[in-house]
């Protein structure tokens, strides 16, 4: 590493905002277009994602008495990236995007994190991303530091090629700073397993055939078994740990999820053949309600076959709007979208015991008190949503060996280790700490002392 993060700035006490956050760092507060529909779409708080990743971390930070000069380390990134990304699209017209990867921190082995293609990525988004990536592969215990990127182009309008076309471009341009043994990148909003085949296949041009280079690729390219699911996956072992302890059992409880995207997708098939009903589901289209439970399977076979959230048929299967969704009686509530989903304004209609945070930072810190407050029991997203990278580190693992494990070898690897998480994590609630401070600590520990072992701080 470099001396970049003596440089950054110490933290000051600054007044708080609507959402509970400082305004340390003066973030992007640029329009969110999720918050430009209707009633079909839950609104996004207009907090950023770094703000609530920042809130989080001071919390934690705080009462391990870290001091300021470390802070600043933990709390700027290490390198971040921006690029140009020019591309002539089929209308004929050369289009600009950005491209952005920041590597926040890697103390503890190589940079890992997602690649995001959405309208609404920018720096500080990406930032916030990276950072819950540090936490994230610390708190579950691989051998990884943070990263994020990212292009802010509209990936559901664009024609494959187009995509590809982007992507290689963008690979293309920050090759130099990615590698196995540097930083991998993975699948994340609007990105597949394609476009990393895409990425590894640009990467191979300069640096020969490197399938550890990205992880979440096809099965056809040495992807690993169980990454598609591991991430779903991840969130019901930690229904499964956190059930008893809540007198919950499977066949008596109900799931809303928000967001039937992948991680949303597996997870409600995943409860659902547990025995869990699903009775609310939502997606960028719509929201659907069914007290005799909503059938995922069939929901996705419905969705991958070209149909949408709103014509889909089924037992009792009503459409309502994304504010009844977030007021359904249910015992499991697990938002699977997009940041900043549960806020000041909606945080009080929830009807849950417990909360499970598939997507990131889909919380703001007003809207955790406020769920504190009223007895919900939340597993955040620094551990509830690791799966994906877990199984992305045993992709990784997998592709340096040149050898493969069959799925259920990788789905009971990643019990082990979400597992081994959850209850690291509650022995350091004992004291009444809430599970996502407590979680922070554990991952803040664990990088402190690599970066003060390594000799970097
Ligand atoms: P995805 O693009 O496959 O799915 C996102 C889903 O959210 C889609 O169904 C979309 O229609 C829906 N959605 C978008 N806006 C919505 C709104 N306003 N209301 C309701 N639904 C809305 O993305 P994904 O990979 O499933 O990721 C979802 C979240 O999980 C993101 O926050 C991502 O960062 C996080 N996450 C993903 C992984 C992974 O392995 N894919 C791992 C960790 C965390």
């Amino acid at each position: 590493m470099t001396d970049d993060a003596a440089t950054a700035e110490k933290p000051t006490t600054t007044p708080q905002t609507d959402d509970g956050v400082g305004d340390r760092q003066a973030p992007d507060k640029s329009p969110r277009t999720a918050n430009q529909g209707d009633d079909k779409v839950t609104r996004r708080a207009e907090v950023s994602n770094l703000e609530i990743v920042h809130h989080y971390f001071d919390r934690a930070a705080d009462r391990l008495e870290i001091a300021d000069d470390i802070r600043a380390v933990l709390l700027s990134a290490y390198r971040e990236v921006q690029v140009q990304v020019p591309v002539k699209l089929a209308d004929g017209r050369i289009h600009v995007y950005s491209g952005y990867r920041v590597q926040h921190n890697g103390a503890r082995g190589p940079y890992k994190g997602g690649m995001r293609y959405h309208p609404e990525v920018d720096l500080d988004e990406v930032r916030a991303l990276a950072s819950l990536m540090t936490w994230k592969t610390a708190i579950v215990n691989i051998p990884f530091g943070g990263a994020k990127g990212g292009i802010n182009c509209p990936a559901d309008k664009l024609e494959t090629d187009e995509l590809q076309k982007i992507t290689r471009s963008f690979m293309s341009k920050i090759d130099k700073v990615l590698g196995p043994t540097r930083d991998i990148p993975a699948p994340d909003v609007n990105t597949n397993a394609q476009v990393m085949a895409w990425m590894m296949d640009e990467y191979g041009k300069t640096h020969g055939h490197t399938p550890a280079c990205v992880t979440g690729k096809p099965i056809a390219l040495e992807g690993s078994y169980g990454r598609e699911s591991a991430t779903g996956r991840g969130l019901v072992y930690m229904f499964r740990e956190a059930a008893p302890q809540l007198g919950l059992k499977a066949e008596d409880t109900r799931v809303v999820i928000q967001g039937f995207g992948n991680v949303g997708a597996w997870a409600a098939r995943i409860m659902q053949e547990l025995g869990c009903r699903i009775v609310g589901i939502s997606d960028a289209n719509g929201s659907l309600h069914s007290e005799k439970g909503i059938d995922a399977a069939a929901l996705h076979e419905h969705l991958r076959d070209g149909g949408t959230s709103n014509d889909f048929e089924g037992e009792g299967v009503e459409s309502i709007s994304a504010e009844e969704l977030m007021e359904l009686e249910c015992e499991v509530f697990i938002p699977a979208a997009l940041g900043g989903m549960i806020h000041a304004d909606n945080a009080d209609r929830l009807k849950c015991k417990l909360v499970i945070e598939g997507a990131n930072s889909p919380t703001t810190p007003k809207a955790d008190e406020i769920l504190n407050d009223k007895g919900i029991f939340l597993i955040p997203d620094v551990m509830a949503n690791a799966g994906g990278v877990v199984v992305s580190y045993f992709e990784w693992v997998q592709n340096l060996q040149h050898f493969r494990w069959d799925e259920r070898e990788v789905n009971d690897k990643l019990g082990g280790i979400m597992r081994r998480a959850y209850r690291q994590v509650k022995e350091r609630c004992a004291d009444g700490v809430p599970p996502r401070v407590a979680a922070y600590e554990v991952g803040i520990e664990r990088v402190v002392e690599a970066a003060q072992t390594r000799g970097y701080i």
